[in-house]
Protein backbone atom coordinates (compact mmCIF):
# COMPACT_ATOMS: atom_id res chain seq x y z
CA UNK A 1 0.00 0.00 0.00
CA UNK A 2 1.11 3.40 -0.99
CA UNK A 3 1.22 6.36 1.84
CA UNK A 4 0.54 9.46 0.80
CA UNK A 5 3.19 12.03 1.95
CA UNK A 6 1.29 14.28 4.38
CA UNK A 7 2.28 17.45 6.32
CA UNK A 8 2.40 16.69 10.11
CA UNK A 9 -1.42 17.58 11.06
CA UNK A 10 -2.74 18.48 7.63
CA UNK A 11 -5.53 17.24 5.82
CA UNK A 12 -4.69 17.92 2.18
CA UNK A 13 -1.76 15.11 1.34
CA UNK A 14 1.47 16.95 0.32
CA UNK A 15 1.33 15.73 -3.35
CA UNK A 16 -2.04 17.90 -3.82
CA UNK A 17 -0.51 20.93 -2.24
CA UNK A 18 2.52 20.28 -4.50
CA UNK A 19 0.70 20.21 -7.78
CA UNK A 20 -1.48 23.35 -6.47
CA UNK A 21 2.24 25.30 -6.25
CA UNK A 22 3.61 24.13 -9.74
CA UNK A 23 0.02 24.99 -11.35
CA UNK A 24 0.93 28.71 -10.18
CA UNK A 25 4.38 28.38 -10.57
CA UNK A 26 3.55 27.99 -14.43
CA UNK A 27 1.07 30.43 -14.38
CA UNK A 28 3.56 32.77 -13.03
CA UNK A 29 6.42 31.56 -15.95
CA UNK A 30 3.46 32.22 -18.47
CA UNK A 31 2.69 35.82 -17.25
CA UNK A 32 6.09 36.83 -16.94
CA UNK A 33 6.82 35.43 -20.92
CA UNK A 34 3.49 37.07 -21.31
CA UNK A 35 4.84 40.83 -20.66
CA UNK A 36 7.71 39.77 -22.32
CA UNK A 37 5.62 39.83 -25.65
CA UNK A 38 2.99 42.42 -25.07
CA UNK A 39 4.69 44.72 -22.89
CA UNK A 40 8.11 44.57 -22.59
CA UNK A 41 8.91 47.58 -21.05
CA UNK A 42 7.02 46.63 -17.50
CA UNK A 43 9.92 44.48 -17.50
CA UNK A 44 12.94 47.17 -17.50
CA UNK A 45 15.73 47.76 -17.47
CA UNK A 46 16.93 44.28 -17.60
CA UNK A 47 14.50 42.30 -19.44
CA UNK A 48 16.40 40.51 -22.06
CA UNK A 49 18.72 39.22 -18.64
CA UNK A 50 15.44 38.05 -17.88
CA UNK A 51 14.23 35.94 -20.57
CA UNK A 52 16.77 33.00 -20.09
CA UNK A 53 16.52 33.04 -16.18
CA UNK A 54 12.67 32.18 -16.83
CA UNK A 55 13.02 29.79 -19.33
CA UNK A 56 15.73 28.00 -17.06
CA UNK A 57 13.28 28.34 -14.04
CA UNK A 58 10.24 26.56 -16.31
CA UNK A 59 12.91 24.10 -16.86
CA UNK A 60 13.32 23.56 -12.99
CA UNK A 61 10.11 22.87 -12.76
CA UNK A 62 9.94 20.27 -15.15
CA UNK A 63 12.65 18.67 -13.83
CA UNK A 64 10.84 18.93 -10.45
CA UNK A 65 7.99 17.58 -11.61
CA UNK A 66 9.53 14.71 -13.01
CA UNK A 67 11.46 13.84 -10.01
CA UNK A 68 8.04 14.09 -7.74
CA UNK A 69 6.24 11.39 -9.95
CA UNK A 70 9.27 9.28 -9.94
CA UNK A 71 10.37 9.53 -6.14
CA UNK A 72 6.69 10.20 -4.80
CA UNK A 73 7.64 9.47 -1.51
CA UNK A 74 9.97 12.63 -1.53
CA UNK A 75 7.10 14.95 -2.82
CA UNK A 76 7.83 17.10 1.25
CA UNK A 77 10.97 17.60 0.07
CA UNK A 78 10.70 18.74 -3.06
CA UNK A 79 7.44 20.84 -2.26
CA UNK A 80 10.14 22.61 0.70
CA UNK A 81 13.16 23.07 -1.42
CA UNK A 82 11.12 24.40 -4.33
CA UNK A 83 9.21 27.09 -2.39
CA UNK A 84 12.88 28.42 -1.38
CA UNK A 85 14.03 28.62 -5.01
CA UNK A 86 10.99 30.31 -5.89
CA UNK A 87 11.93 32.99 -3.37
CA UNK A 88 15.35 32.97 -4.85
CA UNK A 89 14.00 33.36 -8.67
CA UNK A 90 11.23 36.12 -7.41
CA UNK A 91 14.21 38.48 -5.90
CA UNK A 92 16.27 37.54 -8.93
CA UNK A 93 13.63 38.73 -11.18
CA UNK A 94 12.42 41.32 -8.97
CA UNK A 95 15.96 42.70 -8.43
CA UNK A 96 16.32 42.60 -12.59
CA UNK A 97 13.08 44.54 -13.22
CA UNK A 98 13.98 47.32 -11.03
CA UNK A 99 14.60 46.31 -7.53
CA UNK A 100 12.18 48.22 -5.07
CA UNK A 101 10.66 49.43 -8.04
CA UNK A 102 9.76 46.51 -10.37
CA UNK A 103 6.35 45.01 -10.77
CA UNK A 104 7.41 41.56 -9.89
CA UNK A 105 7.59 42.32 -6.57
CA UNK A 106 3.99 41.73 -6.12
CA UNK A 107 4.52 38.08 -7.23
CA UNK A 108 6.15 37.68 -3.84
CA UNK A 109 2.80 38.77 -2.07
CA UNK A 110 1.11 36.77 -4.10
CA UNK A 111 3.63 33.53 -3.67
CA UNK A 112 3.31 34.61 0.45
CA UNK A 113 0.26 34.50 0.42
CA UNK A 114 -0.64 31.54 -1.68
CA UNK A 115 1.72 29.09 0.37
CA UNK A 116 0.21 30.26 3.63
CA UNK A 117 -2.79 29.26 2.60
CA UNK A 118 -1.71 26.10 0.71
CA UNK A 119 0.74 24.72 2.79
CA UNK A 120 0.32 26.27 6.36
CA UNK A 121 0.62 29.27 8.50
CA UNK A 122 4.11 28.00 9.73
CA UNK A 123 5.41 27.48 6.65
CA UNK A 124 4.35 31.08 5.53
CA UNK A 125 6.00 32.88 8.09
CA UNK A 126 9.06 31.17 7.50
CA UNK A 127 8.65 31.86 3.45
CA UNK A 128 8.25 35.62 4.75
CA UNK A 129 11.78 35.47 6.85
CA UNK A 130 13.19 33.94 3.13
CA UNK A 131 11.89 36.67 1.38
CA UNK A 132 12.98 39.21 3.56
CA UNK A 133 16.44 37.65 3.99
CA UNK A 134 16.43 37.44 0.20
CA UNK A 135 15.41 41.39 -0.36
CA UNK A 136 17.94 42.68 1.92
CA UNK A 137 20.87 40.56 0.83
CA UNK A 138 20.37 41.77 -3.21
CA UNK A 139 20.01 45.63 -1.28
CA UNK A 140 23.31 45.19 0.40
CA UNK A 141 24.51 43.62 -2.37
CA UNK A 142 23.69 46.51 -4.45
CA UNK A 143 24.92 48.87 -1.51
CA UNK A 144 28.31 46.85 -1.30
CA UNK A 145 28.64 47.27 -4.96
CA UNK A 146 28.30 43.88 -5.94
CA UNK A 147 25.10 44.42 -8.18
CA UNK A 148 24.46 47.32 -10.29
CA UNK A 149 21.49 49.11 -9.19
CA UNK A 150 18.53 48.44 -11.28
CA UNK A 151 15.87 50.58 -9.71
CA UNK A 152 14.61 53.70 -11.84
CA UNK A 153 16.51 56.83 -11.68
CA UNK A 154 13.44 58.61 -12.36
CA UNK A 155 11.61 58.01 -8.53
CA UNK A 156 12.92 60.71 -6.92
CA UNK A 157 9.31 61.80 -5.22
CA UNK A 158 8.89 57.73 -3.90
CA UNK A 159 11.37 58.44 -1.37
CA UNK A 160 14.85 56.71 -1.22
CA UNK A 161 15.66 52.62 -2.02
CA UNK A 162 15.89 51.90 1.37
CA UNK A 163 12.54 53.34 2.43
CA UNK A 164 10.60 51.80 -0.35
CA UNK A 165 12.41 48.05 0.24
CA UNK A 166 11.55 48.90 4.41
CA UNK A 167 7.55 49.80 3.22
CA UNK A 168 7.55 46.64 0.87
CA UNK A 169 8.76 44.64 3.75
CA UNK A 170 6.45 45.76 6.20
CA UNK A 171 3.43 45.11 3.65
CA UNK A 172 5.05 41.62 3.04
CA UNK A 173 5.29 40.52 7.39
CA UNK A 174 1.29 42.53 7.12
CA UNK A 175 0.20 39.76 4.45
CA UNK A 176 2.15 36.85 6.18
CA UNK A 177 0.56 37.83 8.89
CA UNK A 178 -2.94 38.07 8.08
CA UNK A 179 -2.86 35.47 5.57
CA UNK A 180 -0.85 32.90 8.39
CA UNK A 181 -3.87 34.00 10.90
CA UNK A 182 -6.65 33.16 8.60
CA UNK A 183 -4.82 30.20 7.75
CA UNK A 184 -4.51 28.47 11.35
CA UNK A 185 -8.13 29.27 12.06
CA UNK A 186 -8.99 27.16 9.09
CA UNK A 187 -6.42 24.35 9.97
CA UNK A 188 -7.36 24.64 13.49
CA UNK A 189 -11.15 23.99 12.58
CA UNK A 190 -10.26 21.74 10.08
CA UNK A 191 -7.86 19.64 12.20
CA UNK A 192 -10.66 19.61 15.01
CA UNK A 193 -13.02 18.37 12.40
CA UNK A 194 -11.09 15.48 10.92
CA UNK A 195 -10.42 14.66 14.55
CA UNK A 196 -14.38 14.26 15.24
CA UNK A 197 -14.16 11.88 11.88
CA UNK A 198 -11.66 10.17 12.81
CA UNK A 199 -13.05 9.39 16.49
CA UNK A 200 -16.68 8.73 15.01
CA UNK A 201 -14.55 5.85 12.44
CA UNK A 202 -12.92 4.71 15.60
CA UNK A 203 -15.92 4.11 17.64
CA UNK A 204 -17.71 2.43 14.45
CA UNK A 205 -14.49 0.22 14.40
CA UNK A 206 -14.62 -0.52 18.41
CA UNK A 207 -18.67 -0.92 18.00
CA UNK A 208 -18.21 -3.41 15.53
CA UNK A 209 -15.80 -5.92 17.74
CA UNK A 210 -18.41 -5.56 20.32
CA UNK A 211 -21.18 -8.29 20.51
CA UNK A 212 -23.29 -7.13 23.39
CA UNK A 213 -25.55 -4.22 24.44
CA UNK A 214 -23.30 -3.62 27.91
CA UNK A 215 -20.04 -3.08 25.60
CA UNK A 216 -21.93 -1.07 22.85
CA UNK A 217 -22.89 1.51 25.38
CA UNK A 218 -19.03 1.30 27.46
CA UNK A 219 -17.42 2.23 23.47
CA UNK A 220 -20.02 4.86 22.76
CA UNK A 221 -19.12 6.43 26.48
CA UNK A 222 -15.86 6.62 26.27
CA UNK A 223 -15.30 7.80 22.97
CA UNK A 224 -17.65 10.61 23.46
CA UNK A 225 -15.63 11.19 26.93
CA UNK A 226 -12.05 10.87 25.65
CA UNK A 227 -13.00 12.72 22.52
CA UNK A 228 -14.51 15.86 23.70
CA UNK A 229 -13.77 15.57 27.71
CA UNK A 230 -16.81 15.40 29.24
CA UNK A 231 -17.08 15.14 33.21
CA UNK A 232 -19.89 13.18 33.50
CA UNK A 233 -21.89 11.13 31.53
CA UNK A 234 -24.67 7.93 31.71
CA UNK A 235 -25.82 5.43 28.55
CA UNK A 236 -29.57 4.56 29.85
CA UNK A 237 -31.29 2.51 27.95
CA UNK A 238 -32.67 -1.18 27.12
CA UNK A 239 -34.68 -3.23 24.08
CA UNK A 240 -38.01 -2.23 25.93
CA UNK A 241 -37.14 1.45 26.37
CA UNK A 242 -36.88 1.42 30.08
CA UNK A 243 -33.89 3.28 31.70
CA UNK A 244 -31.12 1.37 32.91
CA UNK A 245 -27.70 2.42 33.21
CA UNK A 246 -25.87 0.65 30.44
CA UNK A 247 -22.22 2.46 30.94
CA UNK A 248 -21.67 5.30 33.64
CA UNK A 249 -18.78 7.58 33.97
CA UNK A 250 -18.09 9.93 36.89
CA UNK A 251 -20.28 9.12 39.12
CA UNK A 252 -20.58 9.06 42.58
CA UNK A 253 -19.14 5.39 43.44
CA UNK A 254 -21.89 4.02 45.80
CA UNK A 255 -24.42 5.38 42.64
CA UNK A 256 -22.28 3.80 40.29
CA UNK A 257 -22.24 0.21 42.13
CA UNK A 258 -25.79 0.53 42.89
CA UNK A 259 -27.56 2.95 40.47
CA UNK A 260 -31.27 1.34 41.43
CA UNK A 261 -34.85 0.78 40.16
CA UNK A 262 -34.73 2.70 36.52
CA UNK A 263 -37.77 5.21 36.32
CA UNK A 264 -38.64 7.53 33.69
CA UNK A 265 -37.33 10.08 32.67
CA UNK A 266 -38.83 13.79 32.17
CA UNK A 267 -35.75 15.20 29.71
CA UNK A 268 -35.54 11.75 28.05
CA UNK A 269 -39.34 11.75 26.97
CA UNK A 270 -38.70 15.20 26.00
CA UNK A 271 -35.63 13.77 23.30
CA UNK A 272 -37.32 11.61 22.24
CA UNK A 273 -40.64 13.34 21.38
CA UNK A 274 -39.19 15.76 20.14
CA UNK A 275 -36.89 13.24 17.96
CA UNK A 276 -33.27 15.85 18.66
CA UNK A 277 -30.85 16.26 21.22
CA UNK A 278 -31.95 18.49 24.07
CA UNK A 279 -29.84 21.09 26.19
CA UNK A 280 -30.36 21.27 29.84
CA UNK A 281 -29.31 23.93 32.75
CA UNK A 282 -30.06 21.76 35.20
CA UNK A 283 -32.59 18.78 36.73
CA UNK A 284 -35.76 19.24 38.44
CA UNK A 285 -35.64 16.42 40.96
CA UNK A 286 -39.28 16.54 41.05
CA UNK A 287 -40.05 16.25 37.54
CA UNK A 288 -36.59 13.75 36.91
CA UNK A 289 -36.22 11.70 40.12
CA UNK A 290 -34.36 8.97 38.26
CA UNK A 291 -31.60 11.44 36.30
CA UNK A 292 -30.94 13.60 39.24
CA UNK A 293 -30.17 10.41 41.45
CA UNK A 294 -27.86 9.04 38.81
CA UNK A 295 -26.17 12.60 38.52
CA UNK A 296 -26.72 15.16 41.50
CA UNK A 297 -26.05 18.80 40.95
CA UNK A 298 -26.02 18.39 37.23
CA UNK A 299 -25.83 21.04 35.10
CA UNK A 300 -25.60 22.05 31.36
CA UNK A 301 -26.77 18.46 30.33
CA UNK A 302 -26.92 16.94 26.61
CA UNK A 303 -29.04 14.27 26.46
CA UNK A 304 -29.10 12.55 23.28
CA UNK A 305 -31.75 10.34 22.33
CA UNK A 306 -31.22 6.60 20.83
CA UNK A 307 -33.32 5.40 18.58
CA UNK A 308 -33.31 2.51 15.77
CA UNK A 309 -36.11 1.92 13.39
CA UNK A 310 -37.96 4.53 14.77
CA UNK A 311 -37.98 3.03 18.27
CA UNK A 312 -36.70 4.46 21.34
CA UNK A 313 -34.42 3.00 23.33
CA UNK A 314 -33.00 5.42 25.60
CA UNK A 315 -30.69 7.99 25.91
CA UNK A 316 -26.96 9.36 26.30
CA UNK A 317 -27.04 11.76 28.88
CA UNK A 318 -23.62 13.85 28.92
CA UNK A 319 -22.39 16.63 31.42
CA UNK A 320 -20.90 19.59 29.63
CA UNK A 321 -18.07 21.62 32.29
CA UNK A 322 -18.58 25.17 32.95
CA UNK A 323 -20.91 27.54 31.98
CA UNK A 324 -19.82 28.06 28.41
CA UNK A 325 -22.00 27.04 25.46
CA UNK A 326 -21.43 23.79 24.13
CA UNK A 327 -20.32 23.80 21.07
CA UNK A 328 -22.66 22.75 17.81
CA UNK A 329 -19.57 20.49 16.78
CA UNK A 330 -19.92 18.78 19.61
CA UNK A 331 -23.43 18.09 19.17
CA UNK A 332 -23.59 16.91 16.11
CA UNK A 333 -20.64 14.46 16.84
CA UNK A 334 -22.55 12.97 20.08
CA UNK A 335 -25.55 12.76 17.74
CA UNK A 336 -23.86 10.69 15.18
CA UNK A 337 -22.06 8.45 17.51
CA UNK A 338 -25.40 7.83 19.02
CA UNK A 339 -27.03 6.74 16.09
CA UNK A 340 -24.59 4.47 14.95
CA UNK A 341 -24.26 3.42 19.02
CA UNK A 342 -28.20 3.01 18.77
CA UNK A 343 -28.00 0.69 15.83
CA UNK A 344 -25.47 -1.35 17.41
CA UNK A 345 -27.46 -1.81 20.42
CA UNK A 346 -30.44 -2.76 18.71
CA UNK A 347 -28.47 -4.98 16.72
CA UNK A 348 -26.48 -6.68 19.95
CA UNK A 349 -30.06 -7.10 21.68
CA UNK A 350 -31.70 -9.43 18.93
CA UNK A 351 -28.41 -11.08 19.16
CA UNK A 352 -28.72 -11.58 22.50
CA UNK A 353 -32.37 -12.03 21.68
CA UNK A 354 -31.28 -14.95 19.49
CA UNK A 355 -28.99 -16.73 21.60
CA UNK A 356 -31.06 -16.64 24.39
CA UNK A 357 -33.91 -18.54 22.52
CA UNK A 358 -31.25 -20.64 21.05
CA UNK A 359 -30.22 -21.67 24.67
CA UNK A 360 -33.79 -21.85 26.03
CA UNK A 361 -36.47 -24.19 25.64
CA UNK A 362 -39.72 -22.58 24.05
CA UNK A 363 -42.15 -24.50 27.06
CA UNK A 364 -40.95 -23.88 30.43
CA UNK A 365 -37.82 -21.15 29.64
CA UNK A 366 -35.28 -23.35 31.17
CA UNK A 367 -32.01 -24.36 29.23
CA UNK A 368 -32.79 -26.88 26.86
CA UNK A 369 -30.69 -29.64 25.68
CA UNK A 370 -28.25 -28.33 23.53
CA UNK A 371 -27.28 -26.11 26.37
CA UNK A 372 -27.76 -29.07 28.92
CA UNK A 373 -25.10 -30.65 26.85
CA UNK A 374 -22.69 -27.62 26.66
CA UNK A 375 -23.08 -26.98 30.36
CA UNK A 376 -22.33 -30.44 31.08
CA UNK A 377 -18.97 -30.43 29.09
CA UNK A 378 -17.56 -27.26 30.62
CA UNK A 379 -18.56 -28.38 34.32
CA UNK A 380 -16.77 -31.84 33.76
CA UNK A 381 -13.98 -30.66 32.26
CA UNK A 382 -13.70 -27.58 35.30
CA UNK A 383 -14.17 -30.48 37.80
CA UNK A 384 -11.48 -32.16 36.03
CA UNK A 385 -9.10 -29.21 36.38
CA UNK A 386 -9.86 -28.78 39.95
CA UNK A 387 -10.43 -31.99 40.96
CA UNK A 388 -13.75 -31.45 42.32
CA UNK A 389 -17.43 -33.36 41.98
CA UNK A 390 -19.70 -31.96 39.58
CA UNK A 391 -23.03 -33.96 40.20
CA UNK A 392 -26.40 -34.68 37.82
CA UNK A 393 -29.88 -35.45 38.53
CA UNK A 394 -32.53 -36.87 36.08
CA UNK A 395 -35.83 -36.09 37.33
CA UNK A 396 -39.02 -37.32 35.56
CA UNK A 397 -42.89 -37.15 36.44
CA UNK A 398 -44.44 -40.28 37.00
CA UNK A 399 -47.31 -41.60 34.70
CA UNK A 400 -47.30 -38.09 32.98
CA UNK A 401 -48.79 -39.82 29.50
CA UNK A 402 -51.71 -40.36 31.90
CA UNK A 403 -52.21 -36.76 33.29
CA UNK A 404 -51.90 -35.74 29.53
CA UNK A 405 -54.60 -38.27 28.29
CA UNK A 406 -56.80 -37.88 31.15
CA UNK A 407 -56.55 -33.29 31.07
CA UNK A 408 -55.49 -32.71 27.89
CA UNK A 409 -52.11 -31.69 26.74
CA UNK A 410 -52.57 -27.89 27.92
CA UNK A 411 -53.13 -29.00 30.91
CA UNK A 412 -49.52 -31.07 30.53
CA UNK A 413 -47.66 -28.48 29.05
CA UNK A 414 -49.21 -26.11 31.96
CA UNK A 415 -47.72 -28.70 34.58
CA UNK A 416 -44.45 -28.86 32.93
CA UNK A 417 -44.08 -25.10 33.35
CA UNK A 418 -44.75 -25.27 37.03
CA UNK A 419 -42.16 -28.27 37.18
CA UNK A 420 -39.63 -25.97 35.59
CA UNK A 421 -40.14 -23.18 37.77
CA UNK A 422 -40.65 -24.84 41.17
CA UNK A 423 -36.89 -26.54 39.96
CA UNK A 424 -35.43 -23.06 39.09
CA UNK A 425 -36.71 -21.80 42.61
CA UNK A 426 -34.71 -24.81 44.02
CA UNK A 427 -31.61 -24.49 42.33
CA UNK A 428 -28.68 -22.34 43.38
CA UNK A 429 -27.30 -19.60 41.10
CA UNK A 430 -24.81 -21.63 39.34
CA UNK A 431 -26.81 -25.05 39.30
CA UNK A 432 -27.97 -25.44 35.77
CA UNK A 433 -31.99 -27.12 35.63
CA UNK A 434 -32.55 -28.28 32.10
CA UNK A 435 -35.12 -29.57 30.32
CA UNK A 436 -34.03 -33.28 29.23
CA UNK A 437 -36.99 -33.87 27.01
CA UNK A 438 -40.63 -34.53 27.24
CA UNK A 439 -41.12 -34.85 30.51
CA UNK A 440 -37.34 -35.45 32.12
CA UNK A 441 -35.34 -32.73 33.67
CA UNK A 442 -32.03 -32.49 34.30
CA UNK A 443 -29.72 -30.66 36.92
CA UNK A 444 -26.51 -29.97 36.81
CA UNK A 445 -24.79 -29.61 40.40
CA UNK A 446 -21.31 -28.18 40.16
CA UNK A 447 -19.38 -28.87 43.24
CA UNK A 448 -21.64 -31.54 44.97
CA UNK A 449 -20.25 -35.08 46.10
CA UNK A 450 -22.88 -37.83 46.30
CA UNK A 451 -24.36 -37.97 49.56
CA UNK A 452 -24.80 -34.13 48.96
CA UNK A 453 -26.73 -34.47 45.71
CA UNK A 454 -28.68 -37.00 46.88
CA UNK A 455 -29.94 -34.89 49.33
CA UNK A 456 -30.33 -32.27 46.74
CA UNK A 457 -31.75 -34.78 44.29
CA UNK A 458 -34.44 -35.43 46.99
CA UNK A 459 -35.28 -32.14 47.45
CA UNK A 460 -35.85 -31.37 43.99
CA UNK A 461 -37.83 -34.43 43.62
CA UNK A 462 -40.32 -33.10 46.16
CA UNK A 463 -40.01 -29.72 44.66
CA UNK A 464 -41.50 -31.01 41.50
CA UNK A 465 -44.16 -33.36 43.26
CA UNK A 466 -45.78 -29.81 45.01
CA UNK A 467 -45.58 -27.88 41.68
CA UNK A 468 -49.40 -26.63 41.25
CA UNK A 469 -50.68 -29.25 39.32
CA UNK A 470 -54.06 -30.53 37.85
CA UNK A 471 -54.09 -33.32 39.36
CA UNK A 472 -51.33 -34.56 41.86
CA UNK A 473 -47.97 -35.75 40.71
CA UNK A 474 -44.96 -37.52 41.25
CA UNK A 475 -41.40 -37.96 40.11
CA UNK A 476 -38.76 -40.13 40.39
CA UNK A 477 -35.31 -39.06 39.98
CA UNK A 478 -32.04 -40.65 39.92
CA UNK A 479 -28.53 -39.17 40.80
CA UNK A 480 -24.29 -39.67 39.13
CA UNK A 481 -21.46 -37.74 40.52
CA UNK A 482 -18.90 -37.32 38.04
CA UNK A 483 -15.71 -38.99 38.83
CA UNK A 484 -17.25 -41.24 41.59
CA UNK A 485 -19.54 -42.88 39.33
CA UNK A 486 -18.64 -41.86 35.22
CA UNK A 487 -15.07 -41.13 33.54
CA UNK A 488 -16.95 -38.12 31.10
CA UNK A 489 -20.12 -36.10 30.77
CA UNK A 490 -21.64 -39.20 28.24
CA UNK A 491 -21.42 -42.00 31.08
CA UNK A 492 -22.33 -39.36 33.76
CA UNK A 493 -25.96 -38.80 31.52
CA UNK A 494 -26.23 -42.63 31.33
CA UNK A 495 -25.36 -43.22 35.10
CA UNK A 496 -27.92 -40.90 36.28
CA UNK A 497 -29.82 -42.15 33.68
CA UNK A 498 -29.83 -46.07 34.55
CA UNK A 499 -29.92 -44.88 38.11
CA UNK A 500 -33.41 -42.59 37.95
CA UNK A 501 -34.28 -46.80 35.69
CA UNK A 502 -33.96 -47.84 39.23
CA UNK A 503 -36.32 -45.28 40.90
CA UNK A 504 -39.08 -46.52 38.22
CA UNK A 505 -38.37 -49.73 38.50
CA UNK A 506 -38.65 -49.69 42.56
CA UNK A 507 -42.57 -48.11 42.09
CA UNK A 508 -41.34 -44.69 40.95
CA UNK A 509 -41.75 -41.59 43.72
CA UNK A 510 -38.17 -42.01 44.99
CA UNK A 511 -34.10 -40.68 44.31
CA UNK A 512 -31.60 -43.50 43.26
CA UNK A 513 -28.08 -43.66 43.07
CA UNK A 514 -25.72 -44.09 40.79
CA UNK A 515 -24.26 -47.44 40.97
CA UNK A 516 -21.56 -46.46 38.38
CA UNK A 517 -21.15 -47.09 34.83
CA UNK A 518 -19.26 -50.69 34.05
CA UNK A 519 -15.26 -49.97 33.35
CA UNK A 520 -15.66 -51.59 30.10
CA UNK A 521 -18.84 -48.63 29.47
CA UNK A 522 -16.77 -45.84 30.60
CA UNK A 523 -13.92 -47.23 28.37
CA UNK A 524 -15.78 -47.26 25.67
CA UNK A 525 -17.26 -43.79 25.77
CA UNK A 526 -13.56 -42.40 26.24
CA UNK A 527 -12.30 -44.17 22.68
CA UNK A 528 -15.45 -42.97 21.29
CA UNK A 529 -14.90 -39.44 22.39
CA UNK A 530 -11.60 -39.68 20.95
CA UNK A 531 -12.74 -41.18 17.49
CA UNK A 532 -15.64 -38.02 17.04
CA UNK A 533 -12.76 -35.35 18.22
CA UNK A 534 -10.51 -36.91 15.36
CA UNK A 535 -13.64 -37.33 12.99
CA UNK A 536 -14.88 -33.72 13.61
CA UNK A 537 -18.36 -35.34 13.52
CA UNK A 538 -20.35 -37.30 16.73
CA UNK A 539 -19.76 -41.02 16.43
CA UNK A 540 -23.09 -42.77 17.66
CA UNK A 541 -23.06 -45.89 19.77
CA UNK A 542 -22.94 -49.80 19.05
CA UNK A 543 -25.93 -51.19 19.54
CA UNK A 544 -24.39 -53.67 21.60
CA UNK A 545 -23.68 -51.01 23.79
CA UNK A 546 -26.79 -50.04 25.14
CA UNK A 547 -25.94 -52.01 28.35
CA UNK A 548 -28.91 -50.66 30.24
CA UNK A 549 -32.36 -49.21 28.42
CA UNK A 550 -33.56 -45.57 28.80
CA UNK A 551 -35.77 -44.29 31.65
CA UNK A 552 -38.16 -42.90 29.17
CA UNK A 553 -38.82 -45.69 26.97
CA UNK A 554 -39.68 -48.81 29.19
CA UNK A 555 -42.46 -49.03 31.78
CA UNK A 556 -41.28 -51.31 34.56
CA UNK A 557 -44.34 -50.78 36.58
P1 LIG B 1 -43.25 -42.96 33.54
O1 LIG B 1 -43.78 -42.86 34.90
O2 LIG B 1 -42.69 -44.27 33.19
O3 LIG B 1 -42.27 -41.85 33.24
O4 LIG B 1 -44.50 -42.77 32.59
P2 LIG B 1 -44.81 -41.53 31.69
O5 LIG B 1 -46.21 -41.64 31.23
O6 LIG B 1 -44.50 -40.29 32.42
O7 LIG B 1 -43.79 -41.71 30.53
P3 LIG B 1 -43.97 -41.93 29.01
O8 LIG B 1 -42.62 -41.90 28.41
O9 LIG B 1 -44.81 -43.14 28.74
O10 LIG B 1 -44.77 -40.68 28.51
C1 LIG B 1 -44.25 -39.41 28.50
C2 LIG B 1 -45.32 -38.46 28.09
O11 LIG B 1 -44.92 -37.15 28.18
C3 LIG B 1 -45.79 -38.73 26.68
C4 LIG B 1 -46.00 -37.35 26.11
O12 LIG B 1 -47.34 -37.18 25.71
C5 LIG B 1 -45.72 -36.43 27.26
N1 LIG B 1 -45.06 -35.26 26.82
C6 LIG B 1 -43.80 -35.18 26.30
N2 LIG B 1 -43.54 -33.90 25.98
C7 LIG B 1 -44.63 -33.17 26.30
C8 LIG B 1 -44.97 -31.78 26.19
O13 LIG B 1 -44.19 -30.96 25.76
N3 LIG B 1 -46.19 -31.41 26.62
C9 LIG B 1 -47.09 -32.29 27.14
N4 LIG B 1 -48.24 -31.86 27.53
N5 LIG B 1 -46.80 -33.58 27.21
C10 LIG B 1 -45.60 -34.04 26.82
MG1 LIG C 1 -42.54 -39.97 32.99
MG1 LIG D 1 -39.97 -39.84 30.51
Amino acid sequence: MTRVATLPGDAVPVSERFRITQALRIAAVGLILLCHLLAPDTLQPDRNNLLPWTLGYLVVIGAVEGLARLIPRHTLVLFSGMLMLDGVWLAWATYLTGSTASPLRYAMLLHLGAVCLIASYRTGIKLAVWHTLLLFTIRNMIAGNVLTDTSPTNLSGYGSADHRLAIFVVVLWLVAISTSTLSAINERELRRRRGDLEALTSLAEQIERTDDSSSVARTLLDAAVTTYGFPRGVVLASAEGHLPVLASYGLDEDVARRPGRPGPSLVISQAHESKATVLVRGLDGEADPWLARLLPNASNLVVVPLSAEGRSLGALVMEHTGGQRIQRRIVTGLERSASYAALALRNAWLLEQVQRLAATDGLTKIANRRTFEATLEREVARATRSAEHVSLVMVDIDHFKALNDTHGHQAGDEVLRNVAASLSCECRDFDTPARYGGEEFAIILPGCGPDEALDIAERLRRAVSAAPSVVPITASAGVATYPSHAGDADTLVRAADEALYRSKHAGRDQTSLSEGVPPEAQVDALLRRAVSQRLGRPVPADDGDAVTPSAHGADPG
